[in-house]
C-alpha cells in the first residue's frame, strides 16, 4: 500500500510537471471508504492527512480511531437528516448539490458556532445516474449562499464519467476549471474559488494537468474495494 501511494504521488509530481504546476497546489486525499481505520492510519503514518468518505455513519465509526490532526472530507451525496451528526467532524464538504442541503448546514453550523467550508457539486456530464448541480445552475446557487454566515463556499468538485481513456474526461475537467475561472471574476462576498476538486484513480493525471487543487484517490492507493 505504500508502494502504491509512492506511485501515485510520482504520478502527481509528473502530471505537475508537465502542466508548470507547483506540487503543494495539488492536495491527495486518500479515499479511505470501507477500508478499515488500520489501513488508513498506515497511509497516515506516510505523511497523509487528507482522507475521503462517503458515509455518515463509516465517519462515526471510523473517525474517533484517528489522531485529530486527520482532515476528513465528505465526498458523498449527503442527507439533511444526517447534517447535524457530521459537521462536527469534517474539514470540508464536498457535495453540496441542492439548496435545501445548503440550508440545513447553515442552521446547523450556527449552533455548534462553526464554519463550514463547503464545495458544489456539479454534474458537468449531465449523467443521470450522478448527484450535483448542472453547469447553468451554479452562479444562481452561489449568489443564494453569498450571505449564508456559517458556510463557506471554497470552490466546485465534480465526478466525472467512468471511462477507459482518461484524456475522454479532459473536456469535464476544462469545464469545471471555466467555471470556476467564471464565478471567481465577478468577485461576490463570500465566495471563493480556489478549491477545485477532481480526478479520481482513473484520471487524477488529466485533472491536475487542468487545474485540479484536490485530486480524490481511492482505489489506486488502498487497492479494489
Ligand atoms: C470513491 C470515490 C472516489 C475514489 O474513487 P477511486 O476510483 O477509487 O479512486 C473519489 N470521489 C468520490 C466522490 C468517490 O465516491
Amino acid at each position: 500500500m505504500q508502494e502504491k501511494l509512492k506511485i501515485v504521488q510520482g504520478k502527481m509530481k509528473e502530471a505537475c510537471e508537465r502542466s508548470n504546476r507547483n506540487i503543494e497546489e495539488v492536495t491527495l486525499i486518500a479515499v479511505s471508504k470501507t477500508k478499515p481505520v488500520e489501513k488508513l492510519l498506515e497511509i497516515y503514518d506516510e505523511g497523509i492527512r487528507d482522507f475521503g468518505e462517503n458515509k455518515v455513519q463509516e465517519i462515526m465509526q471510523k473517525y474517533p480511531n484517528v489522531p485529530e490532526d486527520a482532515n476528513i472530507h465528505m465526498i458523498g451525496h449527503l442527507q439533511r437528516n444526517k447534517v447535524k451528526q457530521v459537521i462536527p467532524y469534517v474539514t470540508m464538504i464536498h457535495s453540496v448539490d441542492s439548496l435545501r442541503l445548503a440550508k440545513e448546514i447553515q442552521l446547523e453550523a450556527k449552533k455548534i458556532d462553526r464554519v463550514i467550508n463547503v464545495l458544489l457539486e456539479v454534474n458537468v456530464a449531465r449523467e443521470e445516474s450522478k448527484h450535483g448541480l448542472f453547469m447553468e445552475d451554479v452562479l444562481g446557487m452561489v449568489l443564494e449562499l453569498k450571505d449564508y454566515k456559517n458556510l463557506k463556499v471554497c470552490g466546485l468538485m465534480t465526478i466525472a464519467p467512468y471511462v477507459e481513456n482518461a484524456e475522454d474526461n479532459r473536456v469535464i475537467f476544462q469545464k469545471l476549471y471555466q467555471l470556476a475561472v467564471d464565478i471567481r471574476a465577478k468577485n461576490i462576498d463570500n465566495i471563493n474559488m480556489d478549491v477545485l476538486s477532481m480526478g479520481m484513480s482513473g484520471d487524477f493525471e488529466v485533472a491536475i494537468e487542468e487545474g485540479a487543487t484536490m485530486i480524490r484517490v481511492g482505489t489506486s492507493i488502498f487497492g479494489t474495494r
